[in-house]
């Protein structure tokens, strides 16, 4: 299943994509805000872990929907206007951040989600103490290692694309907006 590197490596993907190219100056705490909206409907993982020590017992029901994307993006939309440190993002860029996680793991992983909560709910089937959800998130993250590649590849084409490509520094200066 896609992990943390792995939605967030599509979340950043999807925020690249919709969102319109600006400076530098709050491009890291976007890329914070827009890793924890990516992974937020993985909540489920921790709360099963504290509830009953079973990561796998409330995994994939109501934060894995449609429904719960829509909630959370919006808001997720308005924390910026209680705390200003937070990245202004639109209510439709949050909610496409929070589902960008919900689509990955319906069409990259076997087990299925619940798209339509209400209407329909899928557990996960699996158990997993907090051993087995650590060691799954250090260890088996090949998969995500190849997501996030070809999300680099797209990222660094898309910038092509739209000529917003910074070659005189590195990691985040790609980001740098050449012209405005
Ligand atoms: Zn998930």
């Amino acid at each position: 299943m896609p992990l943390p590197l792995g939605h967030t490596a599509i979340g950043w993907a999807a925020f690249e994509s919709a969102h319109k190219a600006g400076g530098c100056r709050s491009r890291i705490a976007a890329f914070v805000y827009v890793a924890v909206l990516a992974n937020l409907p993985d909540l489920d993982i921790l709360f099963g872990l504290i509830v009953n020590g079973n990561g796998s017992s409330f995994h994939r029901g109501p934060t894995h929907s449609l429904l719960f994307a829509l909630l959370a993006g919006y808001l997720a939309s308005q924390a910026s206007r209680m705390w200003h440190r937070i990245p202004q993002l639109g209510f439709g860029l949050c909610v496409l951040l929070v589902f960008s996680h919900v689509a990955a793991d319906m069409l990259l992983t076997a087990s299925p989600v619940s798209l339509l909560w209400p209407f329909e709910i899928h557990w996960a089937a699996d158990r997993s103490g907090w051993g087995g959800v650590i060691r799954l998130a250090l260890l088996q993250s090949v998969q995500d290692f190849v997501i996030a590649a070809v999300m680099m590849v797209y990222l660094f084409g898309l910038r092509l694309f739209r000529r917003d490509v910074c070659l005189d520094g590195g990691g985040f200066a790609l980001a740098r907006k050449r012209t405005k």
